[in-house]
């Protein structure tokens, strides 16, 4: 180990086995390490605490409407692209008890729900989600308004970023502006480069959970091998997305055909809203027991893809495929950039792999761009 604590903004290197050492770093200052593992026939996000509950050695193969686990030939630690999970389910979970109602003497107490915050350790959060996160910050602090609970996890929460050195082919951020490299926001930022990680340092944080480590000051070849590794990730990108001209492509092209060719192979399922780690819609639901003696609030997902959900007083206000998939499609690329000053999309391909109709948003704004008003 050297003799010096390194900085923040400092490169080191470390060997993979010391990844260990800050996994337990972690814990030991309270850490619940939430990272990518095998799941059922996906890599998905879960909790975990050790370095051996990563898919190491398992790549994936994704195309519209496929994903499909694969043996890599090497025992590489994050060789892999995004699965369905985004850390948006540990910020803004997909179902959250506001406050209890219970029948006591004739008459109703109101309990509300004061769990305790988690405190997460989000391990592998790749450039596009962090891009992700920055954008449900937008929404959910920055906005004239605080979601509480969401800001009460995200203030807590520890970031070890991961960059982006194999692309998946449904993953389009470098077209996007998001990736494959991270900028910012992170607490460790690490680069898997043949047998070591290369780290950046990002906050006092993330220098304190080297404590103990073994780490030496990343030299010139390892830090010019981790530049070529992103570089060719930046030229191996899956698909793109041409964003010139938005949001007005959209906006001039509301009436264009190809609304209704969409509309005519979507399933209006919502898969492509709930993999997404932007979308932020939700309900409010009201659950009581068979007895009638309590009853609870609770917030959950929705989607603009639910027939309910566009449903006011009076009628539905988009009650066709065409209607739910244009309204989705222009809040992502256009109205999004209105309300918040950002696209709602940041490339990170899951909305393409997991649509059972394997609809791709790429092909659609192409199509719109290729035969519609610019
Ligand atoms: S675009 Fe695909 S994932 Fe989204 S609602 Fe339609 S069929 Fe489902
Ligand atoms: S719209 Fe699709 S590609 Fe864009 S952020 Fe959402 S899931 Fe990812």
């Amino acid at each position: 180990m050297a003799d010096i604590t390194p900085k923040i903004g400092a490169y080191i290197s470390i060997a993979k086995t010391s990844l260990q050492a800050v996994f337990d770093n972690l814990k030991a200052a309270g850490f619940t390490l939430i990272g990518p593992t095998l799941g059922d026939s996906a890599i998905e996000c879960a909790e975990i605490t050790q370095t051996t509950d990563l898919p190491i050695g398992w790549t994936q193969v994704q195309e519209a409407g496929t994903y499909r686990l694969q043996r890599r030939s090497d025992q590489a630690y994050f060789g892999y692209a995004v699965g369905p999970h985004s850390w948006k389910r540990y910020l803004y979970p997909p179902t959250l008890k506001l406050y209890t109602v219970d029948h006591q003497n004739g008459g109703f107490t109101v309990t509300p729900a004061t769990p305790a915050t988690p405190q997460y350790a989000f391990i592998g959060v790749r450039p596009c989600d962090m891009h992700a996160i920055a954008i449900q910050d937008r929404v959910f602090l920055h906005n004239g308004f605080q979601e509480t609970d969401y800001k009460a996890r995200r203030q807590r929460a520890f970031i070890l970023a991961v960059n982006c050195t194999e692309p998946g082919s449904t993953c389009f951020c470098a077209s996007m502006g998001t990736g494959p490299q991270i900028e910012t926001g992170f607490d460790l930022a690490l680069t898997e480069i043949p047998e070591i990680f290369l780290l950046e340092i990002g906050s006092e944080l993330g220098r304190e959970m080297l404590t103990g480590v073994d780490w030496w000051h990343a030299g010139a070849f390892e830090l010019q091998t981790a530049r070529q590794a992103l570089t060719a990730a930046r030229s191996h990108m899956g698909r793109q997305l041409d964003i010139s001209a938005l949001p007005n492509l959209l906006y001039q092209n509301l009436e264009h055909p190809r609304w209704d060719q969409v509309a005519n192979r979507c399933l209006s399922c919502a898969n492509c809203t709930q993999v997404c780690p932007t979308c932020f819609c939700s309900d409010v639901k009201d659950v009581s027991d068979l007895q009638n003696q309590q009853a609870e609030r609770v917030r959950v997902w929705d989607s603009c893809f639910n027939l309910d959900f566009s449903h006011v007083h009076g009628g539905n206000i988009r009650p066709t495929n065409r209607a739910r998939y244009r309204q989705w499609l222009t809040h992502k690329l256009a109205s999004w950039v209105d309300q918040f000053g950002t696209l709602g999309c940041v490339g990170c391909g899951r909305c393409i792999t997991w649509c059972p109709a394997s609809i791709d948003l790429t092909e659609e704004i192409s199509a719109i761009r290729e035969e519609g008003t610019r």
